[in-house]
């Protein structure tokens, strides 16, 4: 079970991480921020340092969008998650960020990896979209190594030869994970599907296998967002969703 501040991960609730894909400006992450808390969101994301396809997509603010989402995060009482991409940038995400966020494709990431390890701060461990759960493991087992016991585990989709959606949300791997880890799990079904329409029934599916909870991205307006519009919640699809899943049975493992 890890703590930070007041939220609890992996205790007795499933706890929801919201924000947008990335930090745009000011005004967007307070707004946001103001929003997702509204609706019973427990931690702030908001991608600083984006991991993009392609070079000359949007890369994120840096360290300006870091202090504007940790102006959010202290404004309106809500812990926040952040990437960190590469191990010169540790330190200083370490500083602002609550929780900090490997991502999936730096899943083996090894001097990352051992890096986060040496901070205090909680690492939320994507897992790899071309890696075994045993690869993912092994992956939070170089945290550990480290010193730093609070790792959670973050499944957001695999590569399969479906093309239908974005990625395969891997819903067994919270079993599998159940079975043979200690460590909490988050679903991430934004970037499982890469559809907005798919993710309330697929967030709706993480609470019931008894995942400690979701993550999820939302935007005032996707259509403009500078990254991952297509799956962007809406705020009122957002709302609906926070409404819904509160009325799941959740067990706790
Ligand atoms: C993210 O959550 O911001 C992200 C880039 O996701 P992933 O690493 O899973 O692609
Ligand atoms: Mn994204």
């Amino acid at each position: 079970v890890i703590s930070v501040q007041q939220v609890t991960i992996g205790g007795p609730l499933p706890v929801v991480i919201a924000g947008p894909c990335a930090v745009e400006s000011r005004e967007q992450v307070l707004n946001i921020a103001q929003f997702v808390k509204s609706c019973g969101a427990q931690i702030l994301r908001g991608g600083c340092f984006k991991p993009r396809t392609s070079p000359y997509s949007f890369q994120g603010l840096g360290l300006e969008g870091l202090h504007y989402l940790h102006e959010a995060g202290k404004k309106f009482d809500l812990p926040i998650i952040t990437e960190v991409m590469s191990p010169e940038d540790v330190d200083v995400v370490a500083e602002y960020a609550d929780i900090l966020q490997i991502g999936s494709r730096n899943m083996q990431n090894f001097p990352l990896l051992k890096k986060v390890g040496t901070t205090r701060r909680p690492i939320m461990l994507k897992r790899g979209f071309m890696a075994t759960i045993d690869e993912w493991l092994s992956s939070a087992e170089y945290i550990l190594a480290m010193g730093n016991s609070q790792v959670i585990l973050c499944e957001r989709g695999i590569r399969t030869f479906e093309s239908a959606t974005r990625n395969t949300l891997d819903i067994s791997a919270v079993a599998v994970i159940h079975e043979r880890s200690h460590l909490p799990i988050i679903i991430d079904p934004s970037h499982a599907s890469g559809n907005w329409r798919y993710i309330p029934q697929l967030a709706k599916a993480a609470i019931a296998v008894g995942a400690a909870g979701i993550m999820v991205e939302v935007h005032p307006s996707p259509k403009s967002a500078l990254s991952d519009g297509p799956q962007a919640l809406k705020y009122p699809t957002f709302r609906t969703l926070m409404e819904n899943i509160a009325g799941i049975p959740y067990v706790m493992h």
